[in-house]
């Protein structure tokens, strides 16, 4: 039997991948369902390739074009954020694949797990931002949810068949686009050296957030939600090559390790086959052409991103709601040449210290809360301090 999936984010770069591996995989996957934000020629072309059951358009501005170009097929077309999150929970999909970026992430989540599916994740601000309520959800529906993080599909696979206590989880770290960039130098750094990441192609968000950290430090969070693992038993150590994609120490000195190149479909496939794996053409690593593997310390001055993730995750509730809010604004802007680059770790500062902060939040808190850590970002963005 195939799996039907709903594939959040299609036309992204972890979409794209993911339908290489459906492509690849025509006997196990069908894609069922297609989403983008905005990108509705990429979408009506995918839902075409793929014979698609339902397609949605979130920005509703392209509603009219998407379903004109399908016109003549028997897929279904919806927009609005709404409908992703319906679409996410509705159907007969058993997977949903999350790769939606940012906050928007969050709500299909919770749609995907009440109705009790398994949850391949990539989307890591639905644990970031609700990681508590994600959770809990889970549990409670016995929906299982797979990380399509290169990091914490490393440290589940460490994981995978161990019952003692872990000492720490290691987390790597490529350092980033700006990793060889001198401190005095990070407030002129431009859009494109930003973007210019040595190992990983990814999109245009997530690159900017591994050259501040703000990425690791969400993967800070995303791993203590995913794995139950204190902040303090969670280390961050800097890997230029990103070939050890994560580590995990147990109580006996034993550290296990994840290796291979970087590549996404290696997450993302193990996220929808496991316990199976793919067999895929990939290239494989090579350890005489790689042999060297080298670790570091990450340098908490010239990245503070890292500490301020720490500290969310510490002091819990609506915290890392309001970092994700401000960087989500703060980026933006940068991308849109409307801020330094230093400006986002500042905007994300000047929205902790002012916004309020909630211990226990429900969904409608961490809405409210999303929304002024924009306001409050903004305003920093603007000047109106
Ligand atoms: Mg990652």
């Amino acid at each position: 039997m195939k799996q039907p999936l709903a594939i959040l984010g299609s036309t992204g770069s972890i979409g794209e991948q993911t339908l290489d591996i459906v492509r690849e995989n025509p006997d196990r996957f069908e894609a069922r369902i297609l989403t983008a934000n905005r990108q509705w020629e990429r979408l009506a072309a995918q839902a075409r390739a793929f014979d698609a059951d339902t397609v949605v358009i979130a920005d509703e501005r392209y509603y009219a074009p998407l379903r004109d170009a399908l016109a003549d097929t028997d897929t279904k077309v919806y927009a609005g954020d709404d409908a992703v999150a319906q679409v996410a929970g509705g159907g007969d999909t058993t997977t949903v694949v999350n790769a939606l970026v940012g906050y928007a992430g969050l709500a299909p989540s919770v749609a995907a797990l009440r109705a009790g599916k398994k949850l391949a994740l990539a989307n890591k601000e639905s644990l970031v931002v609700g990681g508590a309520h994600v959770m809990a959800l889970a549990a409670e529906k016995r929906a299982p949810i797979l990380p399509i993080d290169s990091e914490h599909s490393a440290i589940f696979q460490c994981l995978a068949g161990e019952r003692a206590p872990v000492r720490r989880l290691i987390v790597t770290c490529s350092g980033g686009a700006l990793r060889d960039v001198p401190m005095e130098r990070l407030a002129r750094v431009t859009v494109d050296e930003a973007l210019r990441h040595p190992q990983w192609s990814m999109g245009a968000k997530i690159t900017i957030d591994s050259s501040t950290l703000v990425n690791k430090g969400f993967e800070v969070i995303e791993a203590h939600w995913l794995f139950g693992t204190p902040a303090e038993k969670i280390d961050v150590v800097l890997h230029p090559q990103s070939i050890v994609h994560s580590m995990v120490e147990f109580e006996d000195g034993a550290i296990k390790a994840q290796l291979g190149t970087p590549d996404m479909r290696m997450p993302i496939s193990l996220a929808l086959m496991y316990p199976d794996r793919a067999i895929r053409p990939q290239e494989r690593f090579d350890f005489l052409a790689h042999p060297q593997l080298t670790f570091a310390e990450v340098d908490r001055v010239k990245y503070p991103a890292l500490d301020i993730a720490y500290d969310c995750l510490r002091r819990g509730g609506t915290a890392a709601c309001t970092m994700n809010g401000a960087n989500e604004v703060a980026v933006a802007a940068f991308l849109a040449r409307r801020c330094a680059w230093t400006d986002i770790v500042r905007a994300i500062e000047y929205a902790l210290d002012r916004a309020a902060f909630i211990a226990t939040p429900s969904l409608d808190d961490y809405a409210a809360s999303d929304a002024e850590a924009r306001r409050l970002a903004e305003a920093y963005l603007n000047g109106n301090r």
